[in-house]
């Protein structure tokens, strides 16, 4: 089979490899119909991953058909069309049991596709714990905007907007408009905030922000007195937002998270960090704000997948490119060059 390998810092290839089987009872082996790439995967290449062994096929995401199953697979049967949550879930351990799946105990489970294992850039993915790691696919539905809930949708309800508790009426700011940070609009929407402040240096992601149902939208670039002037007139009374959402990574965002949270506000931070971040306790504790930060559980997925199958979850505009898999060099191009070419998540069709 073809598959996108990760060949150490700065390479990848499009290489043939051998096709994965069965090799434990509860695994299953999905023929992939579409995939797509994720920023972590950017940061695989560059090197910042180093958990992940050259020679692995990476990517995390996808929507297939079930090709063979495990004896102990009870809930998918071959020819079903399934989503792949990009977390794997043991659902034996004590963590899984309360639905922190990217907590999973198990050699097996948690972040495991396209980092430890072999992911989903490819023709074939073996999935580990097949029964708690695949969902059915809704009969009729649009997989191209499905997509998107393998990874970047759950990780904006769970990590950003229910970590933060985004409530009715309540003041959200939301740091990058990137997939994940958009993620992280569109299912706070779920929740009715009054006011969901976009913020991005990219025009044009803040275009696709405001598009998507943000009601306001701030260019740092362009905010000369600073995020904290910028933003004062959409909070109302208090001194900052009820929720903060980190969805970029860098020192600079989560500090202006600190700016921008008001008084008994929440910080959820979202983005992974490379670098050291300056906490500034001295000033937050005595203004009761809470921080949270977590790997996404995909714990989300079966209430998610309801709302796509009824219309309630509009994804379509996160995707906005289209490849063939022979062509996915390419597309690593274009979805790596994202300030250029208006690029958020791509279509890779198998
Ligand atoms: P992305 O790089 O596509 O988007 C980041 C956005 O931040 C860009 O639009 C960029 O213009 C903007 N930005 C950069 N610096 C900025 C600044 N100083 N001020 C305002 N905006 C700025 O990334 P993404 O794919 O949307 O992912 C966002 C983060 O979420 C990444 O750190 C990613 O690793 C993380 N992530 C976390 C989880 C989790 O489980 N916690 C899961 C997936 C992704
Ligand atoms: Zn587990």
């Amino acid at each position: 089979m073809k598959a996108l390998v990760f060949n150490g810092v700065g390479k990848i290839a499009f290489e043939d490899r051998p096709k994965p089987e069965v090799q434990d009872p509860s695994d299953a082996i999905i023929k992939l119909t579409r995939t797509t790439i994720c920023g972590s995967d950017l940061h695989i290449i560059q090197g910042h991953v180093p958990t992940v062994d050259p020679g692995r096929v990476i990517g995390h995401e996808g929507v297939g058909v079930v090709e063979s199953i495990g004896k102990d697979v009870k809930k998918f049967k071959i020819g079903d069309r399934v989503l792949i949550a990009c977390i794997t879930s043991c659902a034996t351990c004590s963590f899984c049991k309360q639905g922190k799946f990217g907590l999973c105990n198990s050699s097996t489970g948690g972040w495991r596709l396209g980092h430890t294992h072999d992911g989903t850039q490819a023709e074939y993915v073996r999935i580990l714990h097949a029964d708690a790691s695949l969902h059915a696919v809704p009969k009729g539905a649009d997989e191209r905007s499905m997509l998107v809930l393998s990874d970047i949708i759950p990780t904006g309800l769970e990590v950003g907007v229910l970590r933060g508790g985004v409530t009715p009426g309540c003041s959200v700011a939301i740091i990058g408009a990137g997939p994940v940070g958009l993620a992280a609009l569109l299912t706070a929407q779920l929740y009715s905030p009054g006011i969901i402040v976009m913020i991005d240096k990219d025009e044009g992601r803040l275009k696709v922000a405001k598009r998507m149902g943000a009601t306001h939208t701030v260019n740092p670039d362009s905010a000369k007195n600073g995020l904290k002037a910028a933003t004062k007139e959409h909070h109302g009374e208090i001194d900052g937002f009820d929720v903060v959402i980190e969805a970029v990574g860098v020192p600079a965002t989560f500090a202006a998270c600190q700016d921008l949270v008001g008084k008994g506000g929440a910080i959820a931070n979202v983005g992974v960090h490379g670098a050291k971040v300056d906490l500034r306790l001295e000033e937050l504790w005595a203004r009761g704000i809470q921080i949270t930060m977590s790997l996404v559980n995909t714990s989300t997925l079966p209430m998610l997948i309801k709302l796509f199958e009824a219309g309630k979850l509009n994804t379509k505009e996160m995707i906005t490119h289209d490849f063939k898999f022979s062509e996915i060099l390419e597309a690593y191009d274009t979805f790596g060059k994202a300030s250029e070419t208006g690029a958020l998540k791509v279509n890779i069709v198998m």
